[in-house]
C-alpha cells in the first residue's frame, strides 16, 4: 500500500468515527432536552450500543497498521517528516486518541462504564439525601478506575495522566506552578474587597419574566455573531454545548425568574464554546481535528465571552437601556453604574457554579489539591468531606453545613472525571493572555463592545485560535498567539484593575 492510499484510507475511517460520534451526540443532546421521561431506559440502551460500536471502530487493528505505514508511532506520533504539515498534525492527534482507546483492555472499559453508571446514580441519591457514606464505595471505585486508566496509558504518576487527558501536556507539577500562586493572589484580592462596602444587589432578586429573559438572550446571541443557520439554543437542566457536525453546534441554557442574569451569562458562556467550534476552518471538517485544542482553551473562549466581555462596563453601556426597558418594574431608577456593580458583586460562597469571577478559581484550586492528594495516596476517599470543609475555610473562608453543599455538589467525580477541574481555571488564564494580545491589536476595543461591534473580535479570535481546531496543542497555541507559555499575570492584572475601579 502506498503512503498516499494509506492516508486516504485512514482519513475515511476517521470521518466515519467523526460521524458516529456526532450521531451519539445527537442522542445525548436529545436526552438532555426533549426526550420524554418514559423513554430514558430505551435511550440508555441505544447510547450503550452506539458507544460500543464507536469503541470497536476506534481500536480496529487496521488503524494501527495504517498509522505504522505512515510512520506514526506512540513515540513519533506525527509520522514521516515528508508528509504535509496538516497531515502530520492529523496523525499526531489521531495517534493520541487511538492510543488512549487501545491501551485500555476491553474488560476494563466495560467494567468502568458499568461502574460509572451506578456511581452517578449513587451520587445523585447521596446528594439528595446529604449522605456521603452512601456514595463512598462508588467514589473509591471511581478513584481506582481512574488510577488504573492512567497506568494503562503509561503514566508513572496517575494524576499526570488524568490532567493530560483534558489538557495535553499538563502535569501535577506544571498545574501547581500556576494554581498555587494564583490562589494566593486571589485570596489577597478578595480579602481587600471584603473589607469594602457591598454593592446593592436587591434589584436582581425580584421576579423577572422568563420569556423576556429568553428574548434578550436570543438577541444577544444574534448580536455577538452566533449563526442560527448553523446552530440553535434550547433549554436543559445544566447548560452545555454540543457539536453535531461542522454546521450544527447547539447550546443549551436555563433561566431563573429571581436571578435574571444567570440565564443570560450561561447563554453567553455556551456561545463562547459554540463560536469556537463554528470557527474551525472548513478544511478540517468531519475529521478528528475539527474540535477544540483542549478543555482549557475551550474554557478560555467561553469564560472570556461571559466575564471579560459580558460583565464589562463597556458591554453594558451598550446594552443596559434595552435590558432596563424590558423590565421597567424592576429596574426603574437603577443606574447603569449600580447595575454594573451588582453584576460584579464579589462574595465567596459555597457553590462553584454560582461563584463570582474572583472566587471561582479558588474553588478550582481546592479541587486540584484534593485530587492530587487522592492520587498520591495522601488522602483517603473517606476523609474527603472533612478535607473539603477545611479546604473551603482555607481558600474561601466559608464552610458548608452539609456535604450536599460541599463535597457532593459537583457531578464530575461521580463518573470518574478527575483532572478535569483545573481546565476551568486554566481557561481564565489563557483567556486573559489572549485578550491582552487582542487589546494591543485593538486599543479601541471598548468602543467595539459599546457599539455592539463583535465581528472584529470574533474575526481576531477566529484567525488566531478557532481556525486551528486541534491542529495545535494548548502549549503550542498559547505560544504562537502570545509568545509566552501559561502565565497568571494577565489574569491578575485584569482583575486588579477591574475590581480596583469597582471597589
Ligand atoms: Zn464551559
Amino acid at each position: 500500500m502506498t503512503k498516499e492510499s494509506a492516508l486516504t484510507r485512514l482519513k475515511q475511517l476517521d470521518a466515519r468515527l467523526a460521524n458516529l460520534s456526532h450521531s451519539l451526540a445527537i442522542l445525548n443532546w436529545d436526552q438532555e432536552t426533549y426526550l420524554p421521561s418514559g423513554a430514558v431506559e430505551e435511550r440508555a440502551e441505544q447510547l450503550s450500543i452506539l458507544r460500543g460500536v464507536i469503541h470497536d471502530s476506534a481500536v480496529e487493528p487496521e488503524l494501527g497498521r495504517l498509522l505504522e505505514r505512515l510512520g506514526s508511532t506512540t513515540d513519533n506520533p506525527s509520522g514521516d517528516e515528508g508528509l504535509a504539515a496538516i497531515d502530520r498534525d492529523f496523525l499526531r492527534v489521531f495517534r493520541r486518541d487511538f492510543d488512549r482507546e487501545r491501551l485500555l483492555p476491553p474488560d476494563f472499559v466495560a467494567d468502568a462504564a458499568k461502574a460509572e453508571g451506578l456511581s452517578q446514580a449513587a451520587w445523585s441519591k447521596a446528594r439528595n439525601n446529604d449522605d456521603f457514606s452512601f456514595f463512598l464505595p462508588h467514589l473509591e471505585r471511581m478513584v481506582d478506575f481512574a488510577r488504573r486508566r492512567a497506568l494503562y496509558w503509561g503514566f508513572e504518576r496517575p494524576y499526570d495522566g488524568l490532567l493530560d487527558q483534558h489538557e495535553e501536556g499538563l502535569t501535577e507539577v506544571s498545574a501547581e506552578a500556576v494554581l498555587t500562586p494564583l490562589a494566593e493572589k486571589l485570596k489577597t484580592l478578595i480579602k481587600a474587597i471584603m473589607a469594602k462596602p457591598k454593592p446593592d444587589t436587591s434589584f436582581l432578586t425580584r421576579p423577572y419574566d422568563i420569556d423576556k429573559q429568553k428574548a434578550f438572550s436570543r438577541s444577544t446571541l444574534e448580536l455577538i455573531g452566533f449563526d442560527f443557520n448553523r446552530g440553535r439554543i434550547d433549554i436543559s437542566a445544566h447548560p452545555f454545548t454540543t457539536t453535531l457536525g461542522s454546521d450544527d453546534v447547539r447550546i443549551t441554557t436555563r433561566f431563573f425568574a429571581n436571578n435574571p442574569l444567570s440565564g443570560l451569562f450561561s447563554t453567553i458562556h455556551e456561545a463562547g464554546h459554540a463560536l469556537y467550534e463554528l470557527g474551525i476552518e472548513p478544511v478540517l471538517r468531519g475529521s478528528c481535528l475539527a474540535s477544540g485544542s483542549s478543555m482549557g482553551i475551550h474554557e478560555s473562549q467561553s469564560r472570556l465571552w461571559e466575564n471579560v466581555i459580558g460583565r464589562s462596563r463597556a458591554f453594558w453601556r451598550g446594552r443596559f437601556s434595552a435590558f432596563a426597558a424590558l423590565f421597567p418594574e424592576n429596574l426603574d431608577g437603577v443606574t447603569l453604574d449600580q447595575f454594573y456593580r451588582a453584576i460584579n458583586n464579589v462574595e465567596p460562597s459555597l457553590i462553584r457554579v454560582d461563584a463570582d469571577e474572583l472566587s471561582y478559581s479558588l474553588h478550582i484550586a481546592l479541587r486540584f489539591n484534593l485530587e492530587r492528594r487522592l492520587f498520591s495516596g495522601d488522602l483517603a476517599v473517606s476523609d474527603l468531606p472533612s478535607a473539603w470543609r477545611k479546604g473551603m475555610r482555607d481558600y474561601l473562608g466559608v464552610e458548608p453545613e452539609n456535604d450536599r453543599d460541599g463535597v457532593l455538589q459537583d457531578i464530575h467525580w461521580s463518573f470518574g472525571a478527575f483532572g478535569y477541574f483545573p481546565s476551568y481555571a486554566l481557561g481564565n488564564l489563557y483567556g486573559l493572555q489572549f485578550w491582552r494580545e487582542f487589546t494591543k491589536a485593538r486599543p479601541d476595543y471598548e468602543t467595539l463592545l459599546l457599539d455592539g461591534e463583535f465581528k472584529p473580535i470574533l474575526d481576531w479570535f477566529g484567525a488566531r485560535i478557532h481556525r486551528y481546531g486541534r491542529r495545535l496543542s494548548p502549549g503550542a497555541l498559547i505560544n504562537q498567539v502570545t509568545g509566552k507559555s501559561l502565565d497568571i499575570e494577565p489574569f491578575i492584572d485584569y482583575l486588579e484593575s477591574k475590581y480596583a475601579e469597582l471597589y
